[in-house]
């Protein structure tokens, strides 16, 4: 039976690898819903392509062009705007399969009504699991659904961990989880150069083409930090559990070293249409159109200590996961704030890790039950790192 799909964040980075796996099995798939927010001209082109029921945008004015477009296609799909037709798109009756793919917090709420409604969740939106984890892994628990982690180190732990995990680490003899780490594009530049650095400099990673935002996180390692926190709730890891480890070809994308002194690790080509493809076709293997990896040219695979005094951001999030509570929330919507203002010109590099720092300390913690508490949370800090911001400007 063919898989109905919505893909929130189809004109990003994670969305279009996305369909580019799709179009290579039509007689899998089919698409409900494609959600693009403000890149109209993509998302028409995507609509005529996989002609879905529906395609989502940000809001009104979005939607008129959209529909002009689309008019010109003869495209049949349907126009709806604004986040409650995310959260619509993510749990209608007719969807099996929803990919997670909207960058930053934005992507919770339908993330989590996907999560409410049972679907089996394909989770790039990894500020989901760090803004809600606990909310969103009880969700998924209550209602059955499943969720399958895209980002390729969960991915790849995901691949490497016994099938039958049952939550437990200890119970399989696992003795820890190892997160590698590219370095990003600043990992041996000279230290006293950073607060130079230009947004052009920072979205320019080594090994991976990928959206503006996690790029920026990739330079600061607070993505590293984040997916810290995405592996504890994933994989019910407590915090000590976890390491990470620069691994600058990424070619390894994680592994799990179990207590006999084995460790298992998942390797390919850095192509997030591996694990698209991976967790779509599960449990087949399926094409995704990446070259298979050449060890003839593979010079060496190395690894490193990470250095926190070059990556603060990483403390940051180590900090945050162990504090728990509201604190990751913090840390996500100051992080989203910093990067956005570093990106327009308005903090420099150095400042990013500044701006979640002063957010964190002028919080205090407590517990998040509900979706509106963290989303208040999640306002406020903003508010708050906003501040700073304005204060900090270059
Ligand atoms: P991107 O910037 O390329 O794409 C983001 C998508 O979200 C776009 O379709 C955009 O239109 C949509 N979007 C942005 N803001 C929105 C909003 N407020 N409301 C609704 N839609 C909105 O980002 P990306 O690199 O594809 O990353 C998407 C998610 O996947 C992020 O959470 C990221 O951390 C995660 N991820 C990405 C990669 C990667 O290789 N790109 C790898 C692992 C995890
Ligand atoms: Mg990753």
């Amino acid at each position: 039976m063919k898989q109905v799909l919505t893909i929130l964040g189809s004109t990003g980075s994670i969305g279009t690898s996305t369909l580019d796996v799709v179009a290579r099995h039509p007689e899998k798939f089919d698409i409900f819903a494609l959600a693009g927010n403000r890149q109209v001209s993509v998302l028409a082109a995507q609509c005529a392509a996989f002609n879905p029921r529906y395609a989502v945008v940000a809001d009104a004015e979005h939607a008129a062009a959209l529909e002009q477009l689309l008019a010109a296609e003869q495209c049949a799909t349907e126009v709806l705007y604004g986040k409650q037709a995310l959260i619509d798109v993510a749990s209608a009756e007719a969807v099996s399969g929803v990919m997670a793919a909207i960058v930053g917090a934005a992507g919770l709420p339908p993330t989590l009504a996907a999560a409410r409604a049972g679907k089996t969740i394909y989770l790039a939106n990894k500020e989901t699991l760090v803004v809600a984890g606990a909310l969103f892994m009880e969700t998924a628990k209550a209602s059955g659904a499943k969720v399958l982690p895209i980002d390729s180190e969960h991915n790849a732990i995901f691949q490497v961990l016994p099938p039958d995990f049952s939550g437990s680490l200890s119970a399989h003899g696992i003795q820890s989880i190892v997160l590698t780490a590219s370095g990003g594009p600043f990992l041996d530049t000279d230290l006293s150069t950073f607060s130079n650095i230009t947004p052009a400099q920072a979205v320019k990673h080594p090994n991976w083409t990928m959206g503006q935002k996690i790029s920026v996180d990739s330079a600061t390692m607070m993505n590293k930090g984040l997916e810290l926190i995405e592996a504890h709730w994933l994989f019910n890891a407590p915090p000590k559990d976890l390491e990470v480890v620069i691994h600058p070809q990424s070619v390894i994308h994680s592994m799990v070293r179990y207590l006999d002194g084995s460790v298992l690790a998942q390797m390919g080509n850095p192509d997030m249409r591996t694990p698209i493809a991976y967790c779509l076709g599960l449990p087949e293997r399926l094409r995704s159109g990446v070259d298979a990896l050449d060890f003839g040219t593979l010079a060496a695979l190395t690894f490193r200590e990470p250095d926190f005094s070059r990556f603060p951001c990483l403390q940051l999030a180590y900090d945050a996961m162990h504090a728990g509570g509201s604190a990751p929330c913090v840390l996500n919507a100051a992080n989203e704030e910093a990067v956005a203002a570093f990106l327009g010109g308005r903090i420099r590099f150095t400042d990013i890790a500044r701006v979640v720092e002063n957010s964190l300390s002028a919080h205090v913690s407590g517990s998040l039950g509900c979706v509106d508490s963290l989303l208040q949370q999640d306002a406020e800090t903003r508010a708050c790192a906003q501040r700073h911001i304005a204060a900090l400007g270059v």
